[in-house]
């Protein structure tokens, strides 16, 4: 079994609240892990929006949401956050002294204090419409690829035109048995690169490219053996089969509350509610700031989350460091502050 990581603080969601949160815990000396079901940080912003701007984060008259995430991680390197990324909490519950929580990659933690700053829930695949599929999944259909194995010497399907479905078909074409992509239209939405190398293989015939939709899944007890598809072959609409041993399909995602609905918290509406001096919800010492929270006022912003942030680190510097007297410090004027930052 993997071993338990403990540190002091846990922060569920790498989204800008969850990475300045690591900033503000950071100043009051106070370690954090992070964890995010997405394989890299920034939640909404990076996610949804990297390339469009964003015009009302305090002194950046524009910034990017790719950039923000940069300069958000930037700026939290001092404080040497551990990122656990693709995996999805899935439990927490109150030990003595403090909380273990564990993923659904089976890593538990034990934290001092959680905060949860998980935004709109947490980013799940959509799923094809398709009668049964739950039957096929985590056998033969995956909406990510975690073990390379489960593809090897397999007759794999990909559904989409991204960067996700492409980037797949261009790293399984060398272990699967075949590769085949299936898209509604002869046209990709992504990386330049990946559309040039996948537009080579399809040349050569290490991979087939159908366009059409998937209708059906044909198999029993979770082994998928072929697909039925409707598409155009030569000027005619058809539908037809094609064998497939492992499907994944890639349209997209979704934000779902997920597992935070069974931890026990208080919730209004899908949020969790917190009070507005410590940003704490129904459970001391479980702490929630950013989209995932809600009070009177609440603006679903990424400037009020960051000024969430810096209460709830003041709060959970009492819990953590109980007795410890904490004074008000400037980080332009304090030295203490400053060597923390490394930057004297
Ligand atoms: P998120 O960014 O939602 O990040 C939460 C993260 O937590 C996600 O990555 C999620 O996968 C993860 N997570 C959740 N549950 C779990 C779990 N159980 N296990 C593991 N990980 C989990 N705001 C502004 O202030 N200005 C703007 O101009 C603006 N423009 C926007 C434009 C668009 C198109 C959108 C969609 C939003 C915009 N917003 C804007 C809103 C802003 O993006 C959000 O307020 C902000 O992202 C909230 O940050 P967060 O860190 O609270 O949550």
């Amino acid at each position: 079994a993997p071993a338990e990581i403990e540190t002091d603080a846990l922060i569920i969601g790498a989204g800008p609240v969850g990475l300045f949160a690591v900033f503000e815990l950071g100043l009051v000396d106070i370690k954090a892990h992070v964890i995010d079901i997405l394989d890299k940080p920034g939640g909404q912003c990076a996610e949804l929006y990297p390339e469009k701007p964003i015009y009302d984060i305090p002194a950046h008259p524009t910034i990017t949401g790719q950039a923000l995430t940069d300069r958000l991680l930037e700026q939290a390197r001092p404080f040497e956050p551990t990122f656990h990324f693709g995996q999805r909490v899935e439990s927490l519950r109150k030990t003595d002294g403090g909380f273990e929580v564990e993923t659904d990659l089976g890593t538990r933690f034990r934290a001092k204090v959680v905060v949860v700053a998980a935004g709109g829930g947490s980013f799940t695949p959509k799923r094809p419409p398709l009668a049964g599929i739950e039957g096929f999944e985590g056998a033969s259909v995956f909406y990510a690829v975690r073990k390379i194995d489960a593809f090897r010497d397999k007759a794999v399907l990909i559904v989409g035109g991204g960067d996700s479905a492409l980037d797949w078909t261009l790293n399984l074409q060398p272990i699967a048995k075949s590769v085949t992509l299936i898209h509604r239209r002869d046209e990709f939405r992504a990386a330049p690169d990946s559309v040039n190398k996948l537009r080579e293989l399809l040349a050569d015939g290490s991979v087939r490219f159908i366009q059409g939709q998937l209708t059906k899944l044909n198999g029993d007890s979770g082994a998928l053996r072929s697909v039925t598809i409707r598409g155009p072959v030569g000027g005619l609409d058809l539908e037809y089969d094609v064998e497939a041993e492992r499907l994944l399909p890639f349209f997209g995602l979704t934000m779902k509350l997920g597992p935070i609905a069974n931890w026990g918290l208080n919730l209004n509406e899908n949020q969790i509610a917190v009070d507005t001096a410590r940003f704490e919800t129904s459970e001391p010492g479980i702490f929630a700031i950013g989209d995932i929270n809600t009070y009177p006022g609440k603006l679903k912003l990424i400037l009020s989350g960051f000024h969430e942030a810096a209460l709830m680190a003041q709060a959970a510097q009492k819990i953590v460091y109980p007795g410890k007297r904490s004074v008000f410090q400037y980080t332009t004027s304090s030295s203490s502050l400053q060597r923390k930052l490394g930057v004297i």
